[in-house]
């Protein structure tokens, strides 16, 4: 049976870089098996979304997974709250949230509230979590801490909307914004008196908060607030076996990423040293797909760093961590020798990194495997692959590209 292996660098594609000596991350990067795999196999170039439209980490993997990100986008919240563990309901409204340090003015003084330890958190969201609303007896109120200061917010019930404002002003001496509706709906209205009421409750519940007093105690900055941002409301999507006929599996250490990936009905590994940051461990990654690949058609890896260094202007650690990237998949490559296993390897956006901000520039894809029509390009970047055989697609094309290697798209017509 073929299976297939997706390897999305987050924020892969780049720019010429002035350090770089005109080149980019990829193009400079020593990367010897990222290239044998674009020798070996076939290239091309990828509109994520469309030519020219710089597009989030959210929309761009639901455009790679095969769902029109125009029809299909709920908003970050209910990605992150998947992502957290939490099992969403259709009709679900979902928020990412901060713990952040507000003044007795309502002005913000720290956005991450001195950047709480998970272990505080977790003790503050324990009395935040199923907080009962006296006037909305059938709402529910989930809250989860993630990491550090963040965390997720839940409301569920019936007619609900995410159509009210964020409430994180996004900067530090701005005053937080009331949860207002953003629409004239029954829903809207109903949602902001919820949160309106939840916010009041929960503030007061912080202030008194033991954990809040020991930081005040220790001169730290308290938790006192929460501030909303990325509401959305939950809809079930069709699941990715039903669309392409494949069983999928994600390895990755972002909440989002594995949150978008159960919204598509994957199955989400968990593996210790996964950590979305610069120090995950990419050999456990690596040997997490191996062992997936067993049981499932599909296994999607997903590494952050390359994004994160090009958020922190810094060409040359993308640069190392590409080089890093390529060097862990060689006891992939074995495996996959025996001619069972396709690699895909491409990117979720451009993220240039001189501007540390996302751009609509395509970004380079290359398939691999046993009987993939090899063209004639010899490195896998931006430029190379322009040259490639799978000429430039759209995201949303490279689900279908891969369910056709493994026999599992159906036939149009007689
Ligand atoms: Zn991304
Ligand atoms: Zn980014």
């Amino acid at each position: 049976m073929m299976k297939a292996v997706i390897l999305i660098m987050d924020g892969l594609g780049d720019r010429p870089c002035k350090t770089l000596s005109g080149m980019t991350p990829l193009q400079i990067a020593r990367k010897q098996l990222l290239d044998r795999l674009a020798v070996e196999g076939e290239t091309g170039l990828v509109d994520v979304i469309s030519p020219g439209l710089p597009n989030g980490s959210d929309t761009g993997h639901l455009a790679i997974l095969g769902y029109n990100p125009f029809d299909n986008y709920p908003g970050r919240g209910p990605f992150e709250a998947l992502g957290a563990g939490i099992d969403l309901r259709s009709g679900d409204v979902a928020f990412r949230c901060n713990f952040a340090t507000v003044g007795p003015d309502g002005v913000i003084v720290d956005r991450r509230a001195g950047r709480i330890t998970s272990e505080e958190s977790a003790a503050l969201a324990r009395d935040l979590s199923e907080m009962s609303l006296p006037d909305h007896p059938d709402v529910r109120i989930i809250f989860k801490p993630t990491v550090e200061h963040r965390g997720v917010l839940v409301l569920r019930g019936s007619h609900l909307s995410p159509r009210v404002a964020d409430t994180d002003p996004h900067q530090e001496g701005a005053r937080v914004i009331e949860p207002n509706p953003m629409d004239s709906t029954e829903e809207a209205r109903t949602t902001s008196e919820i949160l309106i009421t939840f916010l009041r409750k929960a503030s007061q519940v912080l202030a008194n908060h033991e954990i809040n007093r020991k930081r005040i105690g220790s001169g730290l900055p308290p938790a006192n607030h929460l501030i909303l941002r990325g509401a959305g409301q939950f809809r079930a999507l069709q699941p990715i076996q039903q669309r392409f006929g494949v069983g999928c599996a994600v390895v990755a250490g972002g909440a989002l990423y594995r949150g978008v990936c159960r919204a598509a009905g994957f199955d989400v590994m968990d593996v210790a040293g996964a950590t979305g940051t610069y120090d995950t461990d990419l050999g456990a990654k690596v040997q997490a797909v191996m062992s997936a690949v067993k049981s499932y058609d599909l296994v999607l890896l997903h590494v952050k760093a390359t994004d994160t260094a090009s958020h922190d202007r810094n060409p040359a650690r993308k640069k190392e961590m590409i080089e890093r990237v390529s060097q862990s998949l060689g006891p992939l490559y074995e495996l996959a020798g025996s001619g069972e296993i396709y690699i895909a390897v491409t990117g979720d956006h451009t993220t240039p990194s001189e501007i540390g901000e996302h751009r609509g520039d395509p970004v380079p894809i290359l398939i691999w495997g046993p009987d993939v029509r090899r063209d004639c390009v010899e490195r896998f970047d931006e430029v190379s692959c322009s040259r490639g055989g799978l000429h430039r697609i759209r995201g949303v094309d490279i689900m279908p590209i891969i369910s056709n290697y493994l026999g599992k798209m159906e036939m149009y017509g007689e």
